[in-house]
């Protein structure tokens, strides 16, 4: 692969005075990654920021979604951080929904609605996720980026500076970067870790009983590094070289996947005269959509895996074009389909089924969510032995109870028999107390008549009520003597 440098060549074209020849450039046929020299060192990316209409868009998103990630496990919803992962009891409240890890419902609906949905958009949209939504994205070109502008100056100063010889003006400069990146980075890291603690107990925990708080701390500062390295020097190499989503987004692609492409054919062949001459094309060669690009690609040469949909090229290339008073889109988003002279078809097989599998998972997780039972009700066996014969000639069998309060206020559960009524029950305790959004087990004991067992089983039902309103009929299959009423065979 060899550098992204043009090379030269030669085309004939005619104009008003006869054929003239004249130069112009044609990409390179090597490929090489752009983040990388033709020696295999490391290019650092300056992009140049092209303020167009898809940046001010991509700049509204970033912004929306900076003040999401702030907001979520601040703003209360209910008892709890409208967002609170709490993994230390497995209970994730979102919205004021309390999802427990027996809610495995839920959660695989929640799992696939997240697959399918990336699916859906990556074959539908491309790369959008990647350019406009991505924390990568978001974090770097419109947070870490800028507030290196704001220290080192723009593009150019930043390469000046990062070439110039160590002295105490660059120190300074450099110092000053680090040292806002790292702040930066803290308030960052520990906003992540508020998701799993909730602010409320985070915020009064590390600031007046630190040594309870170690593995927070820690976390924060791996979290903060981490956020520093990536942001402040791995920066393009995340979307490029480590990041998955770009290697299924090829999977995912197809000829009306919409993509950021560049018209070849009014393009080329290319010139650098800012006039129009005869038998040029449109680019002429200014490298201001190869300058805006945040993975250096140069996005003439054709769709590219580094390619990640930022459309900073389709915002230079589009201000080029409207100086020179040409018209807009020489780049634009389109699709190969629509590149080939064909019309795209948003609507295929493969997105359809994507959207279907979509609207299955996300329709399934509402219905779920919407008609959740305020309790988890369970009865396993319990004792060492299946049954016991009493004296009295009864079959008794030990049950565990276990009720899991789905709701933030307590409950108080009763349990009664409700079929066949010779049927005995005994409850450790009653009523039962849950608080909000616990689990409680207790024992049962039934017991019931010998002659009620056939082929040494019997079904007793069972009613489960709280002073919440909540109430469900339990099924459960007791274990008593082999045969007909009890008799041994
Ligand atoms: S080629 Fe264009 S759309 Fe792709 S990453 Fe570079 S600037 Fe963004
Ligand atoms: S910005 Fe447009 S005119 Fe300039 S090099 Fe890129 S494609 Fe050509």
């Amino acid at each position: 692969m060899a550098s992204p440098s043009s090379s030269k060549a030669v085309v004939q074209s005619s104009g008003g005075d006869g054929h003239h020849e004249r130069l112009f450039e044609v990409a390179p046929a090597e490929e090489l990654l752009y983040s990388l020299s033709a020696d295999g060192k490391r290019r650092f990316m300056h992009p140049v920021v092209r303020k167009g209409h898809y940046w001010a868009i991509r700049r509204r998103i970033a912004y929306a979604l900076m003040v999401l990630f702030v907001a979520l496990p601040l703003i209360p919803v209910g008892d709890h951080a409208a967002v609170l992962l709490d993994i230390a009891t497995w209970r994730f409240h979102l919205f004021g929904t309390t999802f427990h890890p027996t809610d495995n419902l839920l959660l695989a609906a929640l799992g696939f609605g997240v697959v399918v949905t990336v699916f859906f958009v990556g074959s539908t949209f491309g790369r959008v996720w990647c350019g406009f939504g991505c924390p990568q994205t978001v974090y770097l070109e419109f947070l870490f980026r800028p507030v290196e502008a704001w220290i080192e100056g723009g593009p150019t100063n930043q390469r000046r500076l990062n070439k110039a010889p160590w002295n105490a003006e660059k120190i300074r400069i450099k110092a000053t970067k680090w040292i806002v990146f790292t702040a930066i980075a803290l308030l960052m890291a520990a906003t992540f870790v508020a998701y799993f603690t909730g602010w409320s107990a985070l915020a009064p925990g590390l600031l007046n009983n630190p040594g309870q708080w170690k593995g927070s701390m820690f976390t924060i500062a791996f979290v903060t590094a981490m956020i520093v390295f990536d942001f402040g020097w791995f920066r393009d190499q995340m979307c490029t070289i480590a990041c998955p989503y770009g290697r299924l987004q090829n999977v995912l692609s197809d000829k009306d996947t919409r993509l950021v492409a560049y018209d070849v054919g009014r393009g080329e062949p290319r010139t650098r005269a800012r006039v129009q001459l005869p038998g040029a094309g449109d680019c002429i060669d200014c490298g201001a959509c190869v300058s805006a690009c945040p993975t250096g690609v140069d996005i003439r040469r054709g769709l590219q895996v580094e390619c990640i949909g930022t459309a900073q090229c389709v915002d230079a290339c589009d201000d080029v074009m409207r100086k020179l008073g040409r018209p807009t889109g020489l780049i634009k988003f389109t699709s190969e389909r629509e590149q080939q002279g064909g019309t795209r078809h948003l609507w295929r097989p493969r997105n359809l089924v994507y959207l279907v599998l979509m609207l299955t998972a996300w329709g399934t997780l509402g219905a779920l969510v919407l008609t959740r039972a305020d309790a988890l009700v369970e009865v396993v066996r319990g004792g060492r032995e299946p049954y016991r014969l009493l004296t009295s000639g009864e079959v008794a069998n030990q049950q565990r109870l276990r009720i899991t309060n789905q709701r933030d206020v307590t409950q108080q559960f009763t349990v009664t028999v409700i079929d066949p009524p010779e049927l005995s029950l005994v409850v450790s305790e009653s009523p039962i107390v849950v608080g909000p959004e616990a689990v409680v087990t207790v024992n049962l004991v039934t017991t019931v008549p010998r002659h009620l067992f056939v082929d040494g089983q019997a079904t007793a039902r069972y009613l489960v009520t709280s002073d919440q309103g909540y109430r469900e009929e339990i099924e459960f299959l007791l274990l008593g003597p082999y045969g007909t009423g009890g008799n041994t065979p």
